[in-house]
């Protein structure tokens, strides 16, 4: 199933099946990626893979100040689904784009966070290095994402508890196959070191990583430095 399938399946659903499947743990992960940005007055964000703009309308909650944001996702279905709520309805700018061919000048923005999306890209290298350019010097990259538990037993029951995902989307959306590409991406997704080592590959320094819930989630940070 390709990816662009698999949200076109579940936009509508999307924002209902993200708390059946946290168990509502995700408002509590994204809080967190929002308190490591530590929103300042006049920041300008881009929320790449942004969706529905969950993410988005939590930094303009907590911005002391103005605070502009840039909602940026490939998939129309998923846009649509945002633009129709009406919490910060016209505070947010969208853009249909992929995380590969950001249209947007070099040195942009403030931030560039990216929630639960970066497994979903189709390149990797690419993504990081668009990511780059549209910082401005000393812009910060948040990605949160899910990642691998440091303990086995933690380890085994989130496995177990994954492979009853695509039986609540068969119940709840009427069809499995895009929650068995969700479990697939996040199992085929590098380490929380290993990703640390991609995003250093991509000029980024001060790299680092935080693990919530034992690494079930990892927040990664860095920083777009231009050397002197
Ligand atoms: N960030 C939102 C959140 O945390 O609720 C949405 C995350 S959703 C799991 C993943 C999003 O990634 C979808 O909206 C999908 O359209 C988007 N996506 C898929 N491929 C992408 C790509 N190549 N570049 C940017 N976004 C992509």
């Amino acid at each position: 199933m390709e990816t662009k399938e698999v949200f076109d399946k579940v936009a509508s659903r999307y924002d209902i099946m993200n708390d059946i499947m946290s168990l509502g743990a995700h408002r509590y992960w994204k809080e967190l990626l929002i308190d490591w940005l530590s929103p300042d007055k006049g920041m300008h964000v881009i929320d790449v893979a942004g969706g529905t703009g969950d993410v988005a309308r939590r930094f303009l909650k907590r911005v002391k100040g103005n605070g502009k944001v840039t909602v940026c996702d490939p998939n129309d279905f998923m846009v649509e689904e945002g633009k129709k709520k009406r919490t910060y309805k016209n505070k947010i700018e969208w853009v249909v784009a992929p995380a590969e061919d950001l249209p947007f000048k070099e040195n942009t923005f403030d931030a560039y966070l990216v929630s639960f999306g970066v497994r979903n890209f189709s390149n990797l290298k690419k993504s990081l290095s668009e990511a780059y350019r549209v910082l401005k010097p000393g812009g910060k990259f948040y990605c949160l994402e899910f990642s691998k538990a440091e303990n086995e037993t933690i380890s085994s029951a989130y496995s177990a508890y994954s492979s009853i995902i695509p039986v609540m989307g068969k119940i709840i959306v009427g069809d499995e196959e895009p929650y068995k590409y969700l479990t697939k991406t996040i199992s085929n997704f590098p380490s929380q070191e290993n990703f640390k080592k991609i995003i250093e590959g991509s000029n980024f320094k001060k790299v680092n990583y935080r693990n919530i819930f034992n690494g079930i989630v990892a927040i990664h940070h860095a920083t777009k430095i231009i050397d002197a």
